[in-house]
């Protein structure tokens, strides 16, 4: 298997200054797999939902190439819920309620076919159970990239700690690169966040792009500036899932690649926060998807021959 990828499921109910929705799919795996599925065929999804589940949506992951043989459909439970309400700015969310319902006994089991991927995608869940899933991989796979959140940080810390010494790559936010590292300064805190494992951090700044840090490299991809931004949600797991998904498609984890990456992350994350929830990531073209890295490579495109007198 080319690209596993783990996470949850869930139900989302948001509030947006453009609307509100009580109940609809999301969870970080959904996000990351319709995403990556833009990318290659070869891709597992191991998570978890309720018999409350729609079965249009499983259909929907299906036809998208997604292999789901790690779904596990808990009958008579109810799937992962998670509620959020976004201030004006859409930068920042607050968690009205988190409810674990299948998460909580959860035994993520991983199917035969996928125990030897060559990329992992260990979307936000909880740490334990992201160590779990590296435990029973039988290989040592070429990438793999952690997911998380502060939530975790408040009530999980020593497990996610364990998870960043095993983990390539980790993404999380400015808000929780601060919390993570103690440091305001971006920079201070990739410094610290890189010495407890990972080799390469992303740090997502919302509408402010994202940074990419490797040693003393760093790279930044702005976010596109658009005119309608309706609903966030997901934009962070849609950016890992576009951002794995073509390192693995390219199977090339150097730097240089990282930065495209980088780039397409940036790009898929841009149309998921077109519309509410994963709506906008079902039915992307090629056309599009090369039309927003075109828009990218001329918002940062100039040449300067300026010469003092
Ligand atoms: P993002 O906006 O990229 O941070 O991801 C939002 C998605 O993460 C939502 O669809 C939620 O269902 C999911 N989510 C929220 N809280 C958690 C959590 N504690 N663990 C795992 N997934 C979560």
């Amino acid at each position: 298997m080319k690209l596993l990828s783990v996470g949850t499921v869930a139900f989302d109910a948001l509030e947006t200054p453009f609307g509100k929705r009580d109940r609809i799919v999301g969870g970080s795996c959904t996000y990351i797999s319709l995403s990556a599925s833009y990318f290659l065929n070869d891709l597992g999804l191991v998570s978890v939902v309720g018999d409350d589940f729609p079965q249009e949506t499983i259909n929907l992951l299906e036809n998208k190439s997604i292999n789901l043989e790690g779904l596990q459909i808990k009958q008579g439970e109810k799937t992962f819920f998670w509620s959020g309400k976004y201030h004006n700015d859409m930068n920042t969310r607050d968690t009205l309620d988190t409810q674990l319902n299948v998460l909580e006994n959860f035994d993520p089991i991983i199917p035969e076919s996928f125990k030897n991927p060559e990329y992992v995608m260990l979307g936000n869940l909880v740490p334990a159970l992201q160590l779990k899933v590296l435990d029973r991989l039988e290989n040592t796979p070429k990438l793999v990239v952690l997911d998380t959140m502060n939530l975790w940080m408040d009530v999980a810390l020593e497990d996610l700690k364990k998870v960043l010494k095993r983990v390539d790559l980790l993404t999380i936010n400015d808000e929780e690169a601060r919390q993570l590292s103690g440091e305001y300064s971006l920079r201070k805190a990739a410094r610290i966040i890189l010495d407890m494992g990972p080799k390469y951090l992303i740090i997502k700044k919302g509408e402010h792009g994202a940074l990419l840090f490797h040693g003393e490299n760093i790279f930044y991809v702005p976010a596109l500036p658009l005119e309608e931004v309706f609903d966030p949600t997901g934009a962070g797991d849609t950016f890992a899932g576009g951002f794995i998904g073509y390192l693995s498609a390219t199977d090339d984890i150097s730097f240089e690649n990282m930065k495209r990456a980088v780039v397409m992350g940036s790009a898929m994350a841009s149309f998921c926060v077109e519309k509410f929830g994963p709506e906008r990531m079902e039915n992307l073209t090629q056309e599009e998807i090369n039309d927003r890295i075109a828009q990218f490579k001329k918002l940062t495109d100039f040449t300067m021959n300026y010469e003092f007198a």
